[in-house]
């Protein structure tokens, strides 16, 4: 099977996790595993919790913690074996799935060893490895009516390709620009040729003031939709974001409060951005082939098409960009560890949302589904 080299270094930190993921997630429990603690660990039985077809670990109503953490570490593993984890618990934070017949090991941004491994380490490609002992009762299978699984992986990892060797700005319009056209002829190749010459018909960038004001309204009304407390990381990116921006957004109106329509704070924040655009160039392309890599892109992801999914990664990225740049702004300091931290609280709540229509509904209302506007918000940073 092939794997992202990340997923090869991949140990987890156990207790010295910064962002657990025992905490703040139901963890799910398949039918395969509660019949296993029915029959050989009925003690476990009581930690699982929730209606058929949705069952998963019990959280601490104090702590958010699964209930079978224990100072640090997984209460099950210790006391039971790995063997006794759900697929949830056992794989995370790798991502297997199926392209044609061909199985794939990528990983999550979300889990904070993975994102410094693909955004210090760099560990983003793909090896040939053997396929583990234990695979997923059930993985997501990925099928194109006119492609065969070698020929989506060979396309998925020219895009990991693409990715690293040029500005993330620069491979997202690419990549925006090849899936509106891949959407109408499905015989496009990816190639150098073929994106010169799209990029030569691409529409000019249209460029508002008011967009890093909408993009940080975007993510407070996701998060305030999500009608959880942020986690503690992605609330320290929101709050970065909104104190350089100079704005607050009402919790009743979810509107963003910048009455004098005074857009200087932006300008600023994106004039004080260029000292370290540089430097943060390569970390920016290993966060977008971090992306592509998890969600399987242009196959899978959310979003309804390649277009769309092009979409959501691009504003996905002008968010953890404009994260970037606040805390830049807030410390005058910008390095891969900070990109790190940003790319994982981020992730570990935009990558794990079920719907992508709040979203999409909020980026057409911006008019960022619209090529030009799309092309001028990746060029404000
Ligand atoms: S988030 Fe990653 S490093 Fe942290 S406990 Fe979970 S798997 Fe381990």
């Amino acid at each position: 099977m092939k794997a992202l080299s990340a997923v090869s270094a991949f140990r987890c930190l156990g207790a010295e996790c910064a962002d657990t993921c025992c905490q703040g997630w139901a963890m799910q429990i398949e039918p395969a595993t509660e019949e296993r603690y029915r029959k050989e660990a009925p003690d476990l039985l009581e930690s699982v919790t929730g209606p058929a077809g949705q069952r998963h670990m019990k959280r601490n109503p104090d702590t958010d913690f699964c209930v079978r953490y224990e100072g640090g570490l997984c209460g099950i593993q210790k006391q039971h074996g790995e063997a006794f984890l759900g697929d949830a618990c056992f794989f995370y934070p790798r991502i297997l799935r199926r392209a044609g017949e061909m199985p794939l090991m990528s990983a999550s941004l979300s889990c904070p060893e993975i994102a410094r491994l693909a955004l210090r380490e760099g560990l983003l490609s793909y090896q040939d490895v053997p396929e583990p002992p234990r695979m997923p009762q059930e993985m997501r299978s990925y099928a194109e009516p006119d492609m065969d699984g070698a020929a989506m992986m060979a396309l998925h990892e020219a895009l990991v390709a693409w990715a690293l060797a040029r500005p993330a700005e620069e491979a997202l319009l690419d990549f925006a620009l090849f899936a509106e056209h891949w959407e109408r002829d499905r015989s496009a190749a990816f190639t150098r040729d073929t994106i010169m010459t799209l990029r030569s018909s691409a529409p000019k960038a249209e460029k508002l003031a008011v967009d890093a004001y909408r993009l940080a309204h975007c993510l407070s009304v996701l998060i305030l939709a999500s009608r959880r407390k942020a986690p503690p990381r992605l609330e320290r990116i929101e709050q970065d974001i909104l104190e350089e921006l100079k704005v607050g957004v009402n919790p009743e109106t979810f509107m963003i409060e910048n009455k004098a329509q005074d857009f200087s704070a932006a300008q600023k924040l994106e004039a004080g951005w260029r000292a370290h655009k540089e430097v943060m160039a390569p970390v920016m392309s290993r966060w977008l082939a971090a992306q592509v890599s998890a969600s399987f892109f242009p196959f899978g992801g959310l979003g309804a098409g390649a277009y769309e999914r092009a979409v959501l990664l691009a504003l996905k990225f002008a968010i953890f960009r404009l994260g970037l740049m606040a805390h830049a702004g807030k410390t005058s300091e910008a390095n891969v560890d900070e990109a790190a931290r940003v790319a994982q609280g981020l992730s570990r709540f935009m990558d794990h949302l079920a719907d992508p229509a709040l979203s999409m509904a909020l980026y057409k209302d911006a008019g960022w589904t619209q090529l030009s506007r799309l092309r001028g918000l990746l060029a404000s940073g």
